[in-house]
């Protein structure tokens, strides 16, 4: 499935039930949590991802698409509901779930966003770049709301 030196970039994943099942090409081997009100519901947590640049399903139709916001939509698995990426609608970001991967615990955890969203009942204790809302949007989306 892997090209030789491609391996470290291109990872297959899968959700809980099986029947979404994809390969990603890992942009960045870092790990992100987002802390937003709308990734805590989505996701039933903290969504953990990293970012990529692409994905290819195994069947598209699998897989559904809930635009969260003007500029977002977050895809999950139609059969077991697990939560499976977010990207922007204009393709430049594209986030999958660490979750989602065999091998979970090779992303190392970097960057916090929404901090400010964050409840206050938990903590990482991992030392990371933290960003408000504002400081993501400001980044990512000037003028716009996520
Ligand atoms: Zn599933
Ligand atoms: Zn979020």
């Amino acid at each position: 499935m892997t090209e030789p030196g491609e391996q470290s970039i291109r990872q297959a994943g899968q959700c809980l039930c099986g029947a979404v099942r994809f390969e990603a090409v890992i942009a960045d081997r870092a790990m992100g949590a987002c802390h937003c009100g709308m990734c805590r519901r989505w996701s039933g947590g903290v969504f953990l991802s990293v970012a990529c640049t692409a994905i290819s399903l195994a069947d598209p139709d699998a897989m559904g698409i809930y635009a969260s916001s003007p500029w977002g939509e977050r895809g999950f698995c139609k059969n077991c509901g697990s939560s499976l990426l977010w990207r922007s609608k204009d393709g430049a970001h594209l986030a999958v779930s660490i979750q989602a991967f065999a091998d979970p615990g090779a992303f190392p955890f970097t960057t916090q966003i929404f901090t400010d969203e964050k409840p206050a009942c938990y903590h990482f204790r991992e030392t990371t770049r933290d960003m408000t809302g504002a400081e993501v949007v400001a980044a990512f989306a000037p003028g716009q709301d996520r």
